[in-house]
């Protein structure tokens, strides 16, 4: 298995300082191609599989014409080698358009294509076009009906219907099995009811065999997935009418938080904050001692009153910690969340999580992914507890701090009975709700984390502008009935955000931390004339454990401040802090700290309060 060249070329970056797109050294790229190929021959490889998910998604560095021009000249050359295995191309993540053409006219001995119901529904001409497209005389076409990318148990009497319009087909799953789990039968206490809508990567594996076999020679296959297809049709899981009621109340179209920016920056005032205000983005380092109480209390060897005590005892700290610091406004620190998503997940009805459910984020790192069910609401509040225990320990602000919808839900394994902006919608409501509640708590600055805002973008740019339209509305609706004194932020990190620039502008929030320290603060040119309100871009990169110098961390506030002007400028860490140690953070934080002041001191303006 290898990813094929263009894709490889077209997602590669050149190195600073040399001329040229990485997709001109195509030749050089397919000659090596070639010479693993031979290598792969001679050690008694069959089959290749090369992989060419470029050919789903429109990108900047080429269009489909010129992706589609690249693969035939690539494919050409390989499949005129006279000593390789059988090439078996396949086309992840989505419908081909011109790469299709291109690859089915090159002809190798086998064609992917991606006919999950996800793929169907952003392009429901797609199966006509593969029919019509691939030669099945001179190329065996395998139809990834089985959808890789999601937990489901299939529909296998429509996808077998589906897989019969081809002829002579193969069957396979829509993309690799990495995003999934690997098999239900590690999860002894899901619910019952539910259990059976599953569908992890042993029994995706399965539900191909089956789909290959037919309902004749699979018959119980196919009987146990129409129970698992009606069963969750006709569940209350799935269907709760006081949601649906309450969503369906709410106005259409693109929602506005009243009044506006600019007045609410005004009564903003009374919160009394300095100039060049210094937080950071949420979570202090999560200690082998708070993950240790985490272990027992879920083992049943710290009661429930114990591991809250153990966790007030961090938030205590964190919080004496941050005035020892000088910073302006605090953090409960997040010790009690076990993951950003998982946290709320376990408190929100419409959810279920799985005990060994872990896929892969990236790297080493792995998540597991809470699964959303059905209609979600919030049975009681989540946050608050917390945020007035910390803040009752301190005379400064202390910011709530909730995860927002779109990053619940990029993060977790979603619906495939309703559209996405559906349960958006939702989870925006029953975060409306905790708001309000924090608010009578007597919290005032709420923080609404977005780090996977642009992570669910769609690959192709025809889809982009409505996903953008409802990522945005439920993120509004968190803030919509805010009161104009509640200052609203929002935090944004892992990616280049210049694309969706304005959709970060219209998430409308009164503060947005955004990753920019790695990339010494590139993004300021976008923001220039976006943005209208307060923004932090984060001056060190909390990834690694170097701690930033006063003189570094002045200068990038300094160049901040040349796209930003002072009064809507806040000074802040990359991302949150748990992956971080106390001694390093402590430093770094203290250096943050100092900056601001130097900076502040510089330009004659005063930092008290
Ligand atoms: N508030 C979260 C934290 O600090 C934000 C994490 C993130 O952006 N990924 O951990
Ligand atoms: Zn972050």
């Amino acid at each position: 298995y290898l990813v094929g060249p263009v894709t490889v070329l077209a997602l590669s970056k050149q190195a600073e300082g040399s001329n040229g797109q990485p997709l001109e050294r195509l030749d050089e790229l397919v000659e090596s191609y070639i010479q693993v190929l031979a290598a792969l021959a001679d050690a008694g490889v069959a089959w290749v599989q090369l992989a060419e998910p470029a050919t789903v998604a429109d990108l900047a560095v080429a269009d489909d014409a010129q992706i589609a021009a690249h693969l035939e000249a690539a494919y050409t050359k390989i499949l005129a080698a006279e000593n390789r295995p059988q090439v078996y191309l396949t086309t992840p993540y989505g419908s081909a358009r011109a790469g299709l053409d291109a690859l089915a006219k090159v002809a190798p001995e086998a064609l992917h294509v991606d006919l999950s119901v996800g793929t169907q529904a952003l392009d429901a001409d797609y199966v006509n076009r593969v029919k019509n497209t691939v030669d099945t005389a001179k190329t065996q076409l395998v139809a990834g009906l089985v959808d890789g990318r999601n937990v489901w148990a299939g529909n296998l009497r429509a996808l077998r219907e589906t897989f019969e319009q081809f002829d002579g087909a193969s069957v396979s799953t829509s993309v690799s099995l990495q995003h999934v789990p690997h098999t239900v039968e590690a999860e002894p206490n899901l619910p019952v009811d539910v259990a059976a809508w599953f569908s992890f990567a042993n029994e995706k594996i399965g539900e191909v065999v089956a789909l290959a076999a037919g309902p004749l020679d699979a018959a119980e296959a196919y009987a146990r997935a129409d129970r698992a297809v009606r069963t969750r049709a006709e569940s209350t899981r799935t269907h709760n009418q006081q949601v649906a009621d309450r969503t369906a109340a709410l106005p259409k179209g693109q929602v506005q938080r009243e009044p506006a920016f600019t007045e609410r920056q005004e009564a903003q005032k009374a919160l009394g904050l300095p100039a060049l205000p210094t937080t950071t983005i949420g979570s202090f380092p999560q200690t082998s001692d708070i993950r240790k109480a985490r272990a027992d209390h879920r083992a049943g060897n710290l009661t429930d009153e114990q591991y809250v005590e153990e966790l007030r005892k961090e938030v205590a700290s964190v919080i004496e910690l941050q005035e020892r610091l000088g910073l302006d406004v605090l953090v409960h620190g997040e010790p009690e969340r076990n993951d950003m998503v998982q946290y709320f997940a376990e408190l929100l009805d419409g959810f279920v999580v799985t005990e060994n459910g872990w896929v892969q984020s990236y790297g080493s790192r792995c998540t597991r992914p809470p699964i959303v069910v059905g209609d979600v609401s919030r049975p009681k509040a989540m946050t608050v507890e917390w945020a007035k225990y910390a803040q009752s320990l301190s005379d400064k602000h202390v910011k709530g701090m909730l995860t927002g919808p779109v990053t619940i839900l990029a993060w977790s394994f979603v619906r495939d009975d309703v559209h996405q902006s559906v349960s958006a919608d939702q989870i925006g409501v029953a975060l409306a709700d905790e708001v309000k509640d924090l608010e009578e708590a007597g919290i005032e600055i709420i923080q609404i984390d977005e780090p996977a805002l642009r992570e669910l973008l769609p690959l192709r740019e025809e889809d982009r502008p409505s996903y953008l339209d409802w990522a945005v509305r439920s993120f509004r609706l968190v803030s919509l009935d805010a009161a104009p004194t509640t200052q609203i932020h929002t935090h944004l990190c892992y990616s280049e955000f210049g694309q969706i620039i304005d959709a970060v502008a219209g998430l409308d929030a009164d503060v947005t931390s955004i990753e920019a320290a790695r990339s010494r603060m590139e993004l300021l040119q976008d923001i220039d004339e976006k943005f209208h309100s307060e923004i932090g871009p984060g001056i060190y990169d909390i990834h690694s454990p170097r701690i930033p110098s006063v003189a570094e961390m002045a200068e990038l506030i300094r160049a901040a401040l040349k796209h930003v002007p002072l009064e809507r400028l806040w000074v802040n860490p990359d991302c949150g802090l748990k992956t971080r140690g106390y001694e390093e953070t402590e430093q770094s934080l203290r250096n943050m700290v100092l900056a601001r002041d130097e900076v502040a001191a510089n330009l004659k303006v005063s930092v008290n309060a």
